[in-house]
């Protein structure tokens, strides 16, 4: 397969510093090289250009934090990741979470026309808060809820007018969820595995109930924050939860994803090198990339 690298080293959405430096941390994991050794094509585009927090203006724009640059990043990852070829597999590393509302939108325009995309979001948070709920108002707790159309006009508006539909949403390994965030999921219908069914059912079932149910999806995006899995595998991350994905869950459903065949787009993000220890959980988080892209035991 040819896969495309797009780094966007953003960590204006998240209360804590660091993760603009998830890119670099995860090429010096040899992501590149690994996915190479699986017999791709790899190309490394480089990174999106994001201002330093220091040089911009934090309250341009309307209230929310950041949010002219935010919008400015996510709108250049989203032209970049659309004019790539169809055929491409673009893995795109964050950054936080709010790089999402940029690579699900590049990734669903793909192609010139927009095509019904399936979103899997793999993480200890919904990540669905609007402005109007979210405690604490940084902008990496809400981009599900704006490629639904919900919340900020602008962020909501950044696919153009296309938007995810509420039922074409799985979220794996939450754990955190904010009170009138779980209104609003409820209220859209999205479907949420919390570590409670991953402790019920298992991966593999709720891997299988998540194929079923985004079948009729023509692309299939997985956005991998890297506090899903347990803060013991994955210590560099800014929110870290107990109780997460075991090192084994996580691989076990990348491997099972991939062998569906279906996934053609992935993010890596929220790896936080300053809070890591060694880069180890940048290794993890490539671990689980070649996971996805076909590394197998046997
Ligand atoms: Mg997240
Ligand atoms: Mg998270």
């Amino acid at each position: 397969m040819d896969l495309s690298i797009l780094g966007i080293p953003m960590d204006l959405g998240a209360g804590r510093r660091g993760v603009d430096m998830g890119p670099s941390a995860l090429r010096n994991a040899h992501l590149a090289r690994t996915l190479r050794g699986l017999g791709h094509t790899v190309t490394d585009l480089g990174d999106v250009e994001v201002p330093l927090p220091e040089t911009v203006d934090k309250h341009a724009g309307s209230g929310l934090v950041f949010l002219e640059t935010i919008l400015a990043a996510c709108r250049s990852a989203a032209e970049q990741v659309a004019a790539l070829p169809e055929d491409t597999f673009p893995v795109t590393l964050g950054g936080d979470h709010s790089v999402s509302m940029g690579t699900v939108t590049g990734n669903a325009l793909r192609g010139g026309s927009p095509r019904r995309t399936g979103l899997i979001w793999v993480d200890a948070h919904t990540d669905y808060n609007t402005p109007q709920s979210s405690p604490s108002g940084n902008i990496h707790g809400m981009p599900v809820a704006h490629l639904t159309g919900r919340g900020d006009p602008q962020l909501a508006g950044l696919g153009g007018g296309w938007h995810l539909r509420p039922e074409d949403i799985v979220m794996i390994g939450i754990r955190s969820v904010d009170a009138k965030e779980r209104e609003l999921l409820r209220e859209a219908g999205v479907k949420a595995y919390t570590m409670k069914d991953v402790d019920q059912l298992g991966i593999t079932r709720i891997t299988a109930e998540t194929l079923e149910r985004l079948a009729g999806t023509e692309r299939l995006h997985v956005s991998f924050d890297a506090d899903a899995l347990d803060p013991s595998v994955a210590p560099g991350v800014g929110t870290p939860v107990p109780g997460g994905l075991t090192y084994r869950e996580g691989h076990l459903l990348m491997e099972l994803l991939a062998e569906s065949g279906r996934v053609t787009s992935l993010d890596i993000v929220e790896v936080n090198p300053v809070l890591d220890t060694r880069n180890q959980t940048a290794e993890v988080m490539v671990g689980m990339a070649a996971s996805l892209l076909g590394q197998r035991i046997l």
